[in-house]
């Protein structure tokens, strides 16, 4: 029989937490009870965040937008912040899993999982997010692309708990996209994924390029000499078939039950074509 405590705040969490330093953290449970269920995890015990309420808002200064960890897929995508200014992170929102799991995942549980295949994460990775997290000592902000250093891997210390997701907002200028490719369009774990973030001049040539990929690697991937292509570039399908040409030689993806590796790597390249203005 599993112990289930709903603290109402964080201080209340740290002290039911300090009373069973062996629970488990649970949010939407959407990835844990699956794991609980086939026992990749057993835990007696169980926090679950549902009711604390330091970690549910979204709230913007303007110039940042801070999205509490227990905010849900859904709540993402119909935030009208979200949607205005963040294209690729509401991209992701709209096809990840299905209208229950949307209302029940959030976007801390999805960061945390630190899975490759996270639709949240390569949206995260280009608009540079900062993660906020905080411990019954204190807080510290920390990139999410030092978050996260492996699949199910992040650098969360014993006893610390994902607050917040905190964003620059995107200037004028900043075009954003995300795209998926799964093994069918709805409820589907992604073969591989786009997320892209360029600055575009009024002559339509590429300022700063910012590209990562999902499911193609062991986290997000990122590659610098692919994104310094783009630079003063104006998009074309030549440009795109470089970048793709050179990111499918760098991605390191492996061959499960929902892709081979090879077709992982043509997917790498082929979403780049996806940039191509209408
Ligand atoms: C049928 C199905 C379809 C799915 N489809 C997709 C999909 O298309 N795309 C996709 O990306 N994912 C998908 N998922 C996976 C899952 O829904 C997401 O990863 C979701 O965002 C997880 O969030 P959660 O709140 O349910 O996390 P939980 O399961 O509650 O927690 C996951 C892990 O994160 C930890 N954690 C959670 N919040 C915090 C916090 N604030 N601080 C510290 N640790 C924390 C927990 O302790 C646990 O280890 C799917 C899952 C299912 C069951």
């Amino acid at each position: 029989m599993k112990k289930v405590l709903f603290p109402l705040n964080v201080e209340e969490m740290w002290s039911m937490w300090q009373d069973n330093p062996e629970a488990g953290l649970l949010a939407g449970g959407t990835d844990l009870l699956v794991k609980l269920r086939s026992q990749r995890i057993r835990l007696k015990t169980i926090i679950c965040l549902e009711k604390v309420k330091e970690l549910q808002q979204i709230n913007t200064d303007g110039a940042q937008i801070f999205i509490g960890a227990m905010t849900n897929h859904q709540q993402l995508l119909e935030n009208q912040v979200v949607k205005s200014r963040l294209g690729c992170l509401h991209q992701a929102a709209a096809v990840l899993g299905s209208p229950p799991i949307r209302h029940m995942g959030t976007i801390g549980g999805n960061i945390c999982t630190a899975s490759p295949a996270g639709d949240t994460l390569p949206p995260l990775y280009v608009l540079q997010a900062n993660l906020e997290l905080v411990s019954p000592t204190g807080s510290r902000i920390v990139p999410i692309e030092e978050f996260i250093y492996g699949p199910g891997k992040t650098a969360l210390a014993p006893m610390e708990v994902l607050k917040q997701v905190i964003i620059d907002l995107p200037v004028p200028g900043i075009q954003t996209h995300y795209h998926k490719v799964g093994q069918r369009k709805a409820l589907a774990i992604s073969v591989c994924s786009l997320a892209c973030y360029m600055q575009l001049a009024p002559d339509g040539s590429v300022g700063e390029a910012r590209l990562a990929w999902g499911s193609v690697g062991p986290t997000v991937m990122r590659f610098p000499e692919v994104e310094a292509l783009l630079y003063g570039r104006k998009i074309s399908l030549d440009i795109l078939r470089q970048c793709g040409e050179l990111a499918s030689q760098k991605v390191t993806p492996i061959s499960d039950v929902r892709a081979g590796a090879e077709y992982r790597r043509r997917l790498t390249a082929n979403l780049l074509i996806r940039l191509l203005p209408d």
